[in-house]
Formats: structure tokens, C-alpha cells, sequence
């Protein structure tokens, strides 16, 4: 008898799913908005121009090995992502108390994170958006936090940020709690707080005295410019806190399956972050030892290197421009159309997503009758719109709200 004869079935993990039974669909019409990843106008992905140019110089360059990276990562990378993150002016970074660890992506980046809090931080409790990217909840579990809390985001009615539940929820958080916070772009909803805001969730997580964890997987994506995707962050360092920051360029460099990460760690002194990043290593070690370099050198190489660097933001413009003129078009058609109820919010939202509001029913019915596959929660990828296939969407959105 197998050993394995009382494991369960686990259910599939729910985009990659969708997309499985986007691939088996015969429909020529078909079209995949589920997961977050870039599509040019032609619905194919993009290696971006910069990525390739790198590569083809690590490929001549003969005086690269594949000798393992340290524990910590490759260097180059995590300072240059750190910065990337917090500013080259920040104050965190003149004083020696901010650096970076690489990991696997956002994904390992947040792990890492959240399991050394759970070690080591004052608070078992973590607390996410409602609504927030699934993963969020897994990592918590996982990393053994006794309490995984949602606090208040979106408000259905009005289509926005739900900002005094938040407050009021953070208000009501146990001191010390781990807060997770989407830095620019929020997944799924394309609704980030505004400058007020995001000072007054400061205000209130500094006298709970709550930890800050920024997952910032959008960084560029929201506004074109990679500053002002930062700016959250980098009201929090100047405010003092000590935070950690995942960071992925998954999206912002298209390089999804190089898992390419940092976990870019603040703290009150050089001290303390000497003392964390040894922690670290502790844990990295036993889960993956040692991280990639290929995706790594791409991104240091690139950010590191000043015509490079320009070619990268020029890339960013292409893609985040691409979104905004994507979500123009669909509200155009729907309002074209008559379809009942405002779109205002496709384009009020920022990022790779769009929160439509539509309900499951209806996501059900478009995925049948239309072929148009997106998520349960009518999260659509608007990088997958394209001038050929949006008459397609939105009729498919028209017919199942009428
Ligand atoms: N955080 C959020 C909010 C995300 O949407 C994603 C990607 N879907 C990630 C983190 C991590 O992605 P990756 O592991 O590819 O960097």
C-alpha cells in the first residue's frame, strides 16, 4: 500500500488553472486575461530590448563562470535594487542602515521576509488587504503567523479605496502586528492610496506601532515613472520606520521565470541590519542555499550602467503606456455600447489590473459564451488587451451585465 494513499487531491492554484484551460480552448477568439503578465499589442509576450542587449553581452563575455553567488546574492544587484527602492537620497542609505538580500522573486523575497518575522519579529499576527493577491495569505500561513488578518481596502459601492476601514482596522490592530502593504499598483483592485492617505496609514501604524512590509512587484508598472511607484516606501523611511520591502522584477524587467528578487530590509542602525542580514542567511540556506545569477546580472548590469538604465525606463514607458491607452479603449467600447453602470473606475485604476466588478456569475458566462478567460473575482489583466481583441472583450463584459 502506498505511503501516499491518504494524501488529498489538492485543488489547483487558481491563475495557473485558468490559464490551463485557456491553452485547451479551441476558440480562435479565445483570450487569456488572468495572469499578470505583459502582452505587446499583438498579444504576444515581450522580451524587453534592454534584456536582450545584456544578454548578448554575458554571452561573449568569457569571464563569466557559474561559480555559486554568496548566501546574500549577488551585490551588485541587491544595492542597486535597494536603491532602486528607497532613492538614491535616502536617508536610510547614507546612514548604513538599509541593504538587501536577494531571493526568488517577490514570491521568495516575501517568504524570507515573513519567515524571519515569524522567528524573530514581536507579533505572530500578520495583516493583509481584503482583497489582496492570494499568496499573501499562503505566506503568512506558512511561515507559521498564528493569526492572518484582513484589514479593509476596497469599497464595492464606490469602487475605491475603503480608507477609513483601514484605518480604523489598523487602529484596532494589536501593537506590533506585521502589516503587508501594497507598494504602488495593488493586485487586484488598481487602487493605491493617495500621498494623504498613505500619510495618515503612517501616522496610525506608527502609534500601534505596526511593521510595514512593502510588496513592491509593480515598480514602474503604475505611473511610467519609477519614482513616484516609490513614493510609499519612501515615506515610511523618512518617517523612521524600520520596514522590509520585497521587491520582484518580474514584471518591470519581463524576466517571470528567472525569479529575479530582493528583500531590501531598513532598520534604526547599522547594527541591526548586520544582525538581520546574518538571520537571513540562516534561513536562506536551508531553503534554496545559494540564488540564480542570470536575471540578477541582467538587472544590476542595467541598473548599474547609465545608457542602460535609460533604455530600461524607456522599455517601462512602452509597457505602462501601452496599459493606460488599453484602458481607455475598453471604456470607450463599453460606453459605446450602452453597457449599464459607469467604467470610470477602469480607468481611474492603476497597474496591470483592473477590478471590474463584475461577479462570479458573470465571469462564468464570458468565460463560456466568449471565450475571454479572467478571474474568479473579475480581475482582468489589462496588459492583455489589444487594439484587435477589446471589441471582443467588451462585448463579452456588455452581455453579461445585461
Ligand atoms: N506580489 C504581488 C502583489 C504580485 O502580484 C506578485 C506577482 N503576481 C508578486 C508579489 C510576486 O511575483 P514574483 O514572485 O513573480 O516576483
Amino acid at each position: 500500500m502506498s505511503v501516499f494513499k491518504d494524501v488529498d487531491m489538492a485543488p489547483p492554484v487558481a491563475v495557473f488553472n485558468l490559464t490551463a484551460r485557456y491553452k485547451e480552448d479551441k476558440d480562435p477568439a479565445k483570450v487569456n486575461l488572468g495572469v499578470g503578465a505583459y502582452r505587446t499589442d499583438e498579444g504576444k509576450p515581450w522580451v524587453l530590448p534592454v534584456v536582450r542587449t545584456v544578454e548578448s553581452q554575458m554571452a561573449a563575455d568569457s569571464t563569466l563562470d557559474h561559480e555559486y553567488l554568496p548566501i546574500a546574492g549577488l551585490k551588485t544587484f541587491t544595492e542597486a535594487a535597494t536603491r532602486l527602492a528607497l532613492g538614491d537620497d535616502s536617508p536610510a542609505l547614507l546612514q548604513n542602515r538599509a541593504g538587501g538580500f536577494q531571493a526568488l522573486s517577490g514570491t521568495g523575497a516575501l517568504r524570507l521576509g515573513i519567515d524571519f518575522l515569524s522567528r524573530f519579529g514581536k507579533s505572530k499576527t500578520v495583516y493583509v488587504s481584503d482583497p489582496t493577491w492570494p499568496n499573501h495569505m499562503a505566506i503568512g500561513r506558512d511561515a507559521h503567523f498564528t493569526e492572518i488578518k484582513k484589514y479593509r481596502y476596497w469599497d464595492d459601492k464606490t469602487k475605491a479605496l475603503n480608507i477609513d476601514g483601514m484605518l480604523e482596522d489598523l487602529r484596532n490592530a494589536p501593537e506590533h502586528s506585521v502589516v503587508i502593504l501594497h507598494g504602488c499598483a495593488h493586485n487586484p483592485t488598481g487602487v493605491d492610496p493617495k500621498k494623504e492617505q498613505w500619510e495618515q496609514i503612517a501616522e496610525v501604524m506608527a502609534a500601534k506601532k505596526l511593521f510595514p512590509f512593502f510588496d513592491i512587484a509593480y515598480q514602474g508598472f503604475a505611473t511610467g515613472d519609477l519614482d513616484a511607484d516609490a513614493s510609499s516606501v519612501r515615506l515610511f523611511v523618512k518617517k523612521e520606520f524600520e520596514l522590509f520591502v520585497s521587491q520582484s522584477f518580474s514584471k518591470n524587467f519581463g524576466l517571470y521565470n528567472e525569479r529575479v528578487g530582493n528583500l531590501a530590509i531598513v532598520t534604526q542602525d547599522n547594527d541591526s541590519l548586520m544582525r538581520v542580514q546574518s538571520q537571513l542567511e540562516k534561513l536562506a540556506r536551508p531553503m534554496w542555499s545559494n540564488p540564480p545569477n542570470h536575471g540578477a546580472r541582467i538587472v544590476a548590469t542595467t541598473l548599474n550602467n547609465p545608457s542602460l538604465f535609460a533604455e530600461w525606463k524607456e522599455a517601462i514607458r512602452t509597457m505602462s503606456s501601452r496599459v493606460i491607452s488599453m484602458r481607455a479603449l475598453l471604456k470607450q467600447k463599453l460606453k459605446q455600447l450602452n453597457t449599464p453602470g459607469s467604467w470610470d473606475h477602469i480607468t481611474d485604476q492603476i497597474g496591470m489590473f483592473s477590478y471590474t466588478g463584475l461577479t462570479s456569475k458573470q465571469v462564468d458566462f464570458i468565460i463560456q459564451k466568449y471565450h475571454v478567460y479572467l478571474m474568479q473575482d473579475g480581475r482582468i489583466n489589462m496588459c492583455a488587451v489589444t487594439n484587435s481583441n477589446c471589441d471582443h472583450i467588451a462585448a463579452a463584459i456588455h452581455d453579461a451585465v445585461t
